[in-house]
């Protein structure tokens, strides 16, 4: 889907969750890989119940408030790549470790929070590679509590 803040251009959802029901149609929240999310109606099979130009409206899921707008700041970081300072850099993956911190992996991989320690930490990695792998998990633990 269109994301309302990113702008023009289709955005791969990392994860959909059906989080209401109506009589107008169920609300699913549509979470972005741009860190943005939406909710959007989905009318029922009974088109007569259509609300009328019903628009995505802003996600406010409190469970995943906080990773989204965390993911959002580090596409940011990336499109600044080698430009973003070991600073701003520091204070965003503090952030990124206390998010991931309790939010399970799948099963059988290593915890979220210890893969991003190490793969900020990686002494081969450029901060670009870094700030995009971290982005990565990112949107692992968006679908694991989706
Ligand atoms: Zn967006
Ligand atoms: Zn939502």
């Amino acid at each position: 889907m269109n994301c309302r803040t990113c702008g023009t251009g289709d955005r791969v959802e990392i994860a959909a969750k059906t989080i209401g029901r109506g009589a107008g149609g169920n609300t699913r929240c549509y979470r972005l890989e741009c860190g943005h999310a939406w909710h959007v109606v989905m009318p029922t099979i009974d088109a007569r119940s259509r609300p009328e130009g019903a628009e995505p409206a802003p996600c406010s899921c409190g469970e995943i408030a906080t990773v989204n707008t965390l993911l959002a700041e580090g596409r940011r970081h990336e499109a600044l790549g080698e430009d973003l300072t070991e600073d701003a850099f520091g204070r965003w993956l503090e952030q990124v470790l206390q998010a991931l911190d309790g939010i399970p992996a799948e099963s059988g991989a290593p915890s979220l929070v210890r893969s991003a320690a190490t793969a900020a930490k990686s002494p081969t990695s450029s901060l670009s590679k870094k700030i995009t792998d971290l982005n990565k998990l990112l949107g692992r633990a968006i679908k694991a509590v989706s």
